[in-house]
């Protein structure tokens, strides 16, 4: 990675505090963009890096800003999704540890370029002790003027909420995570209207991943151009791999999008260990359909891995080694996607569970010829059939593991 390169993850002592934040040059890009751009040329320039949202969809945060109607009266929220519930995910957690005030600082940022008073953390439930930390920055960079009702005294204010989520992995999902935060049991929302017209309390709002927030100030202090010039022309920027599995130096690497999974697998994480292969990788947190060891020269971005028929995701990769079953591994999977539907769909909620059910009955000796054929009619039903992406997200994986590894999974089914 070049010294240009922000790190997200910084390594000097204190790194959370705000004087060491401000020795990194912290809060001098809101200052910029909250006391001398226009909200729209902020927005202009977000777009014009192509940040992609970091939280799985890569859906274009400016883009997404720029969908939130300007001019209308009453409320408008951020939302910062820190629910990070994704299997094989830690990059959000590192960011609310090692550097808060970045996040706050590319909250400030996102919410006067889209005129926005109020904003709510959502944190996952198990981070409650590492949002601690958070609370900390918020403190010191109210008492600092860097957030509260007058920003760098420019008038423009900013109060931010901490909410906690329970431990559903559908509050990940944006509409669910509305539900939550409004005190409902988190489940998704029919979409239109979409949350950048109707969203929190049916107002307004932007939804946004840590990761993303994290990179807003990075573009905004050093321009697009500084932005666009790392990573891919359609996937800018460097992203958090969180790696673990069978590779003997798992963590979490920041490197340019695009970059081979052969080589964050074996120049960075080591490669795997001592006697054993790569039998398998998923590229991008538990959703991304697995890829097999013959695709490690696959790139990871969200174009390259669309190639592959698989996804970027979170940029979660989890390694799979050749002592490993795949059948341990499909009933892991089976098991957190019917324990997570939230219920409203048929396809989902019956489906998931299904398919579960016949992993299990595999796994304890009772396989029946035609039990994969059956799993992947499952899988097939939930496919495209559902309220919400992770119909889609329990299907594809499911069905990319029974059809890749399929010989293996026979074998299990008739022994
Ligand atoms: Fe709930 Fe599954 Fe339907 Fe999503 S797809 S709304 S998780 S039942």
């Amino acid at each position: 990675m070049s010294q240009d390169t922000v790190r997200l993850i910084p390594s000097d002592e204190g790194s959370w505090r705000l004087d060491a934040y401000l020795r990194r040059g912290g809060y001098e890009a809101a200052r910029k963009a909250v006391t001398s751009m226009a909200p729209a040329g902020i927005i202009a320039e977000v777009r014009k890096a192509g940040l992609r949202g970091r939280g799985g969809a890569g859906f274009p945060a400016g883009l997404k800003w720029s969908f939130v109607p300007q001019g209308v009266s009453g409320p408008k929220y951020l939302c910062v999704n820190a629910d990070e519930g994704e299997p094989g995910t830690f990059k959000d957690r590192a960011i609310l540890v090692r550097d808060p005030h970045r996040l706050l600082e590319g909250m400030v940022i996102a919410a006067f370029a889209v005129g926005i008073h109020t904003a709510i953390v959502y944190v996952r439930g198990e981070y409650e002790r590492i949002a601690g930390r958070l609370r900390e920055a918020m403190a010191e960079a109210e008492g600092a003027g860097f957030l509260g009702p007058d920003i760098f005294g420019s008038g423009f204010g900013l109060e931010v909420v901490i909410h906690f989520g329970a431990g559903a992995y559908i509050c990940g999902e944006e509409t669910a995570l509305l539900e939550s935060v409004e005190g409902r049991r988190g489940t998704p929302r029919l979409k239109p209207p979409f949350p950048a017209v109707a969203g929190l309390f049916r107002a307004p709002t932007v939804i946004n991943n840590v990761e993303t927030l994290a990179n807003v100030p990075s573009i905004i202090g050093r321009g697009a151009d500084w932005f666009t010039a790392q990573g891919l022309p359609k996937d800018c920027g460097t992203r958090l791999f969180s790696v673990s599995g069978a590779v003997r130096r798992p963590g979490l690497y920041e490197l340019p999008t695009g970059i081979p999974l052969r080589t964050l697998i074996e120049d960075h994480a080591g490669g795997p260990p001592e006697g054993v292969s790569v039998k398998a990788v998923i590229p991008g947190g538990l959703s991304a359909p697995v890829l097999r060891a013959d695709e490690l020269e696959a790139h990871l971005d969200f174009e390259s891995m669309a190639l592959v028929c698989s996804m970027a995701g979170s940029a979660g990769v989890i390694v799979i080694g050749d002592r490993t079953p795949m059948l341990e591994v499909l009933g892991v999977m089976s098991r957190f996607y019917a324990h997570e539907s939230c219920g409203q769909c048929t396809p989902c909620r019956i489906g998931t569970s299904w398919i579960h059910r016949t992993v299990t009955r595999i796994a304890a000796g009772q396989g029946r010829r035609g039990d994969l054929d059956l799993i992947l009619s499952l899988a097939d039903g939930i496919k495209g059939r559902t309220l919400c992406p992770m119909g889609d997200a329990a299907a594809l994986p499911i069905q990319a593991l029974v059809t890749k590894f399929r010989d293996e999974l026979e074998q299990a089914v008739e022994r």
